[in-house]
């Protein structure tokens, strides 16, 4: 458990920042009820506040898989244009392996039958009060009354691919991309052709209300707090501005 020692910074407003507080990894002493949970205050540090807040389903995706669960990561990525991280993501290389994989499978859709449109042809824009969510499934395919909205991955499998196209399969019918109007089948296709199939059942009224959530949070004047976490400040895209990122975890030794 980690314990806080907060400079209170006054409530920022998006065009000026401040990073405040920091943080220890070590475990002490319960915080005290008293003291507000740090916040990542807007800071003037070259970071761009957004027109309006920009939100891609991959970041909401991972929210909902727990693999994001900061939320003041998410909010500022949202409200502000955040450069790129030493030892980021290698884009290039795996825009390579992912095209590749794409135009096999889209390929074999095609041999199935498929009418399939991809990447660009996909992009979508939802206007959510005054935050847009925008992205581009990787393939719509529609045969007949059947609707199949696939997303190819190139790495590991994680929860998160799954909950990623169950937010195309939401908005693709919200937008009616292609004049599609239901909610339509998913599937993830893996670079060793192994694919998982996701349901549209799964689109819930539950799932639903967790995106409205995410989504009303990450555009909100209102900052929510950061919590820090190694595991997830370790990859986190905006540990290199943020003051509370941790690198250890609570360690201690005992003689029981
Ligand atoms: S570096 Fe850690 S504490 Fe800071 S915003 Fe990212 S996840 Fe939150």
């Amino acid at each position: 458990m980690a314990n806080y020692v907060v400079n209170e910074a006054d409530s920022a407003s998006h065009g000026s920042v401040q990073l405040v507080g920091n943080s220890s990894a070590v475990a002490v002493a319960a915080t005290p009820a008293a003291v507000s949970p740090p916040t990542l205050v807007a800071a003037d540090l070259g970071l761009k506040a957004r027109n309006q807040p920009y939100i891609h389903p991959s970041w909401l995706a991972k929210a909902l898989a727990g693999d994001r669960q900061c939320l003041s990561s998410l909010h500022t990525q949202a409200n502000f244009s955040v450069p790129k991280a030493d030892g980021d993501f290698d884009a290039e290389g795996y825009k390579i392996k992912h095209q590749g994989l794409l135009v096999q499978y889209a390929q074999e859709l095609r041999s199935q039958g498929y009418t399939v449109y991809a990447e660009d042809s996909n992009s979508f824009k939802v206007n959510a009060g005054r935050a847009v969510i925008s992205g581009t499934p990787d393939i719509v395919a529609i045969r007949g009354e059947e609707v199949l909205i696939v997303d190819a991955k190139t790495g590991q499998p994680r929860s998160s691919d799954q909950a990623q196209v169950l937010l195309y399969m939401l908005f693709v019918p919200v937008v009616k991309l292609h004049g599609i109007q239901q909610i339509p089948e998913g599937r993830l296709v893996y670079q060793d052709y192994s694919a998982v199939e996701v349901h549209s059942l799964a689109v819930t009224e539950e799932f639903k209300r967790r995106v409205r959530d995410l989504v009303t949070m990450m555009r909100s004047d209102e900052l929510p707090p950061v919590t820090p976490s190694a595991k997830e400040c370790r990859y986190c895209p905006v540990r290199h501005i943020c003051s509370h990122q941790v690198t250890t975890v609570a360690e201690a030794s005992v003689d029981w």
